[in-house]
């Protein structure tokens, strides 16, 4: 059976923020349950060992954590620096155990981490993620969704072969278009990023969805699960009880059987 667990659940500047002193980071800085790195996600499969999703800059703590010294592959949903962040380690750990890592990102994402990072493509093959593939039993695609003020970044569809479950991971999107909407329609489980419970700012400032438009999407889409990470300090694990049935807030270490 295929595991997933959360290694990662936070926002771009992770909680505590460094600058700020509000009730949620003074907590998370007590080591308290709101403590989030950055979003990441690893998938642990009996057929294809470890997968790894996103490599923001709390990678090497995050593989710590998970006491793993070495993952099979990642896929890269963005290149914003929280999702990109590791890759600069993970080439280091390569270069020192003389492996080549694989990743798997779309073409024009490759384009951009490689303007970033230009030396990672010694150790690190970067494979073209526009056309599904295939990771054990599971086919994999990805699409692209809105970002808001911040572009544009990916979210990845799996299903697996035998039992047909379906789940999908979409951490950073905000005003989902119908047609980018379809693939996340009715799935075993949803991975969506929410950043605040409530943003107030205005919406072409914006580049994630907020908790109350993630109920809203979820009551339209009807996953079955629905599981909420890349959370800023403004989401209190406290008001979990806040969210509909079915919905919960994501935790590190937190682990899903599909
Ligand atoms: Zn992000
Ligand atoms: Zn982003």
């Amino acid at each position: 059976m295929t595991a997933l667990v959360f290694r990662g659940t936070g926002d771009s500047q992770g909680v505590p923020r460094v600058y700020c002193d509000c009730a949620v980071c003074r907590e998370a800085r007590r080591g308290g349950v709101n403590r989030r790195l950055r979003s990441s996600l690893q998938m642990i499969d009996p057929d294809a060992g470890t997968t790894w999703i996103d490599c923001g800059p709390d990678w090497g703590r995050q593989m710590e954590a998970a006491s793993l010294r070495d993952v099979d592959r990642m896929l890269i949903t963005h290149a914003h620096f929280d999702h990109i962040g590791g890759l600069p380690e993970w080439y280091d750990a390569c270069r020192w155990t003389g492996k080549t890592g694989v990743a798997y990102t779309p073409a024009e994402v490759i384009e951009e981490i490689a303007g970033r990072f230009p030396w990672l493509g010694s150790r690190i093959e970067f494979r073209t993620f526009d056309e599904p593939i295939s990771i054990g039993q599971w086919t994999v695609k990805s699409w692209r969704v809105n970002h808001g003020k911040n572009g544009y970044a990916y979210a990845f569809a799996f299903r697996h072969e035998q039992t047909g479950f379906r789940w999908v991971y979409c951490s950073d999107a905000i005003g989902l278009t119908e047609e980018q909407q379809e693939p996340m329609i009715g799935v075993d489980l949803l991975i969506l990023g929410a950043s605040f419970f409530h943003e107030p700012y205005p919406i072409e400032t914006r580049s994630v969805y907020d908790v109350t438009e993630a109920i809203e999407l979820v009551r339209k889409l009807k996953p079955v699960r629905t599981v909420l990470t890349h959370m800023s300090h403004d989401i209190d694990m406290g008001r979990s009880g806040e969210l509909p049935e079915g919905m919960a807030f994501a935790y590190a270490g937190m682990r899903i059987e599909c």
